[in-house]
């Protein structure tokens, strides 16, 4: 999905403001009755029309005839634009170039600061393939309207958010966060290419102790990667660093299954190493071993630190539970996983896979000449 910041400079104030009132109304309706868009949005009803006609058109808001009324759903496009419209106005982010990755679950862009610093933009998209499991799953989420995909993927940027933030101020190898709005998480750019992409390195044997010293250093300050694999490690170009990234499925060590997806991080490892490099060692961390040495010698537990940041447990279980849900589904849809690595072996050479080095950027300006003075949700304020 294409994002497009081209709107952000021609929409007026009095859009906005419709704009901002779709999504205020999608809070307790799927589908906003015109009627409230008009009453939020405090304009008047023959106006609101219009001005929702020229939204729809654009694809920011989306018309859905019910058999009961006629109203409006937020897009990805028109969620996109909130995001974006509030970290330009907090000077976050300016303008946006290229595409970076597509994720099932995300979208990856470069963009830049007026100074032209450039950034990652990570878009949570949550919903997007899995439609179909939410309609199987009607009951897991119970009758909460909002169990949808603006809901989801704002809690896993929230989560990615929270967790990305105490481990960068912890010291350990992240991209530094810059800002969060809604569904959308603004960070450091890393120079560097995807674990993936390596066919060689100089020390595999050291490459593979850090990494291994990482999984350990997570797990002693309380925390379970739970992706930890060579898509999610980037190595940075100048040094051979590892760094890294993508949380939102991130474990406490408390978890009832820490240990199994402890372990799955270190086979993950474990296996890339004897498949790419031929490198075996008999030496990996075992969960037991690395609680009981915790004990003693860490005096901060950084799950804790994330409950107490705002991303609370509940939020968690939501997630968590919605992402158990699309896993299992998309399990059974998916070809074996030696087929999806062909697949995507084709497509790194036909040069569409994510291409994380790549740098051109065609920046297109994130403007803002709008100015409405409405700001319901406060999230204009700062990072929610
Ligand atoms: P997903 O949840 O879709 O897997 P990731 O956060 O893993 O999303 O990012 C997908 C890809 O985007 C990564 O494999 C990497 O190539 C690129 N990428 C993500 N974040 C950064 C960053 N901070 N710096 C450089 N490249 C990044
Ligand atoms: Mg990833």
């Amino acid at each position: 999905m294409k994002l497009d910041a081209t709107d952000l400079r021609y929409i007026t104030s009095d859009e906005f403001r419709v704009l901002t009132a779709v999504e205020m109304g999608s809070k307790n309706h799927e589908v906003v009755p015109t009627i409230l868009i008009a009453q939020i949005s405090g304009l008047r009803n023959g106006g609101v029309n219009k001005l929702i006609g020229s939204l729809a058109k654009r694809n920011l808001v989306s018309r859905v005839q019910n058999a009961k009324y006629d109203g409006y759903r937020l897009t990805y496009g028109g969620y996109d634009y909130l995001a974006m419209r509030a970290m330009s106005k907090r000077d976050t982010m300016n303008s946006v170039g290229n595409q970076i990755g597509v994720g099932k679950e995300s979208d990856i862009y470069i963009v830049a600061d007026a100074q032209g610093k450039e950034m990652v933009l990570k878009l949570h998209r949550l919903g997007r393939m899995s439609f179909r499991t939410i309609k199987q799953n009607r009951d897991y989420l119970g009758k909460r309207k909002s169990a949808s995909w603006m809901y989801m993927s704002r809690l896993a940027a929230q989560k990615e958010w929270a967790f990305m933030k105490v481990l960068y101020e912890h010291d350990f190898p992240v991209p530094k966060p810059i800002d969060q709005s809604r569904h959308c998480i603004l960070m450091e750019f890393i120079d560097s290419y995807p674990l993936r992409q390596i066919d060689d390195v100089p020390a595999p044997g050291k490459l593979y102790s850090s990494l291994m010293d990482l999984i350990v250093r997570f797990a002693r300050a309380g925390l379970i990667h739970g992706d930890f694999n060579e898509f999610n490690i980037l190595i940075r170009r100048t040094t051979g660093d590892p760094v890294v990234i993508d949380f939102p499925q991130m474990v406490s060590t408390s978890h009832e299954n820490a240990e199994w997806y402890f372990n799955r991080d270190v086979e993950c490892i474990r296996t890339f190493f004897r498949r790419r490099f031929r490198y075996e060692s008999a030496i990996y961390p075992k969960f037991k071993r690395v609680l009981v040495d915790e004990e003693g010698e860490t005096g901060f537990r950084l799950d804790v630190e994330v409950a107490a940041s705002g991303f609370s447990r509940k939020d968690m279980k939501d997630l968590e539970e919605y992402m158990e849900v699309v896993k299992t589904d998309s399990a059974d849809d998916e070809d074996s996983e030696e087929e999806e690595e062909e697949e995507e072996e084709e497509k790194v050479e036909n040069g569409e896979a994510e291409v994380a080095v790549t740098r051109v950027f065609n920046a297109k300006k994130v403007e803002n000449t709008l100015s409405g003075p409405l700001d319901p949700l406060g999230e204009d304020e700062g990072p929610d």
